[in-house]
């Protein structure tokens, strides 16, 4: 039976994040031919709507309020709730992101639904998606699917290709006026880290640093790599809890999960917490001194040697590409 479907976009900077056309394709399959749309909340969102619609949603809702500016719980809490009331969707789809970590799980709970997190595929049978999601750190996958009542989904950054861009797709896009009441959180100030521009969860290259590094002044060479491929810089906790660079790098079972198509580790040994965050990506290269580091075992190429040399070379080699 086709299937009305909602999926809750996000946006940064002005810009929808990749995981919203992402999560649109997935809501496609989930559909099974049945209604896709897109939510967008925020205090002036409505530019992007159009661009959902170029990656296969068929209409989006807009809700804006001076109160959505800023995500918090509550207040998103309120919007969903208010649009899931009036549209009875019978599954919802977000990115597996810090936003889609922190509100789905409540939503789920506080509507009585069944919730599949950190989804990594998805097939369809008979009626039914089967959903596919990482256990045990990584170290294994089970299927899944909830056949009865509303089903909440978060999918995981890099693993659902969206659907291919069309410009001359068209759909509806409207504004819903959204009451949001008695906010127990309300957001005062965003301080924001320098950042290269390329956000960690979503990129599709990352050069990783570990202890090996040495000194925050060893991220540098880690740096000039990720800006020649345009790629984020990641790191082990071992380099964070040595002081070399910030937590909001990190990289493992306690810090971010990624998949990017190509995965550089310098100096980083592959503890297996390490390994939980990193090792569904598509290719790995470990760059690292001693022979028998583990990190050697999941990776696809590997390169016995110092990091401060081989670094180099390679920012080198691709700036000649
Ligand atoms: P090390 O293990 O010290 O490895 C450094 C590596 O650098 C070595 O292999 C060495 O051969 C190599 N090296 C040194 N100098 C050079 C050089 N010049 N050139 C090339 N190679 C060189 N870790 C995470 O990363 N992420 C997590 O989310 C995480 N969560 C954890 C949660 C818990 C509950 C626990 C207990 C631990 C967690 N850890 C996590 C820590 C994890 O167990 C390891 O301690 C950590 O990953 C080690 O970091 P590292 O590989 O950078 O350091």
């Amino acid at each position: 039976m086709a299937k009305k479907v909602l999926v809750l976009a996000e946006s940064r900077d002005g810009a929808l994040r990749n995981v919203s056309f992402e999560a649109i394709a997935a809501a496609k399959e989930i559909s099974g031919g049945g209604e896709v749309f897109a939510v967008l909340c925020g205090d002036s969102v409505q530019s992007l709507a159009n661009e959902l619609i170029h990656y296969g949603a068929d209409r989006v809702l807009t809700a804006e309020n001076e109160k959505l500016a800023n995500y918090t719980t509550d207040g998103y809490y309120q919007a969903l709730k208010q649009i899931i009331d009036e549209e009875k969707p019978e599954a919802i789809v977000f990115g597996h992101t810090s936003l889609g970590k922190d509100l789905s799980p409540r939503l789920a709970a506080r509507l009585e639904s069944g919730l599949i997190s950190d989804v990594t595929g998805l097939e369809q049978a008979g009626e039914n998606t089967v959903f596919t999601r990482p256990v045990y750190s990584g170290k294994a996958f089970e299927k899944k699917l909830i056949n009865d009542g509303l089903i909440f989904v978060t999918i995981r950054p890099n693993n659902i290709a969206p659907l291919e861009k069309d410009e001359s797709r068209s759909g509806e896009v409207k504004s819903v006026s959204i009451e949001i009441k008695n906010l127990r959180t309300i957001v005062k100030e965003v301080v924001r880290k320098a950042s290269t521009g390329v956000d960690l969860s979503e990129a599709k290259i990352i050069v990783a640093g570990g202890r090996g590094v040495k000194s925050e002044d060893g991220f540098k060479p880690l740096q000039e790599l990720a800006d020649v491929l345009g790629a984020a810089v990641g790191a082990s906790r071992g380099a964070c809890d040595a002081d070399y660079c910030d937590y909001s790098l990190q990289i493992g079972q306690t810090g971010k999960v990624v998949t990017p198509d190509l995965y550089i580790a310098c100096g980083i040994s592959g503890a297996i917490q390490h390994l939980a965050g990193m090792s569904n990506s598509k290719v790995i290269v470990a760059i690292n001194k001693d022979p028998e580091a583990s990190i050697f075992s999941v990776a696809d190429y590997g390169i016995v040697g110092d990091l401060f040399e081989v670094v180099p070379l390679l920012t080198e080699e691709f700036k000649k590409v």
